[in-house]
């Protein structure tokens, strides 16, 4: 995938084992791994490319079960599905209204699970809230003397 190669193999491979992820860790184990991604360019690019995968999942996942949440907004308030079923289908409206509204709650709860699993099972979570620190803490650098004066300590 990359033509870079590891500068340590062992320690890459530990690496490798925790999807790049050291947020798990204590601090004072975390510098040896910590100095490794400053040197390495391989695992620094491997870490940055897994943590844009666990927040494409995150967002995929949380935009799932938005769709079926609203899905099952529509079928709430929209007479025209059971028109259409009724018409076309000849299905019993009842019927079809339970199973649509069966199939919109089962697809909410796996959405809402498979998110769950995502922020349980990936630093998501900790990079998220890193990445706002360091935004704020931007943002805070070029407030003017005055303001920063008046912000808490
Ligand atoms: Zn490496």
């Amino acid at each position: 995938m990359s033509k870079t190669q590891c500068t340590d193999r062992v320690v890459g491979a530990i690496l490798a084992g925790w999807r790049y992820d050291i947020s798990g860790i204590y601090p004072e184990m975390r510098k040896d791994y910590e100095q490794h991604f400053v040197e390495c360019p391989h695992c620094r690019a491997r870490q940055k490319f897994h943590r844009s995968l666990d927040v494409t999942l995150a967002v995929l996942t949380s935009l799932s079960a938005s769709f079926f949440l609203f899905a099952l907004a529509v079928l709430h308030h929209i007479k025209p599905v059971e028109h259409l079923a009724f018409n076309i289908f000849s299905l019993d409206i009842a019927d079809t209204y339970h199973m649509l509204v069966s199939a919109g709650i089962a697809g909410l709860v796996f959405s809402v699970i498979g998110l769950a699993l995502v922020l349980t099972t990936t630093p998501v979570p900790t990079y998220l809230s890193d990445m706002a620190a360091e935004r704020a803490k931007i943002l805070e650098d070029r407030l003017p003397e005055s303001i920063k004066s008046l912000l808490p300590r």
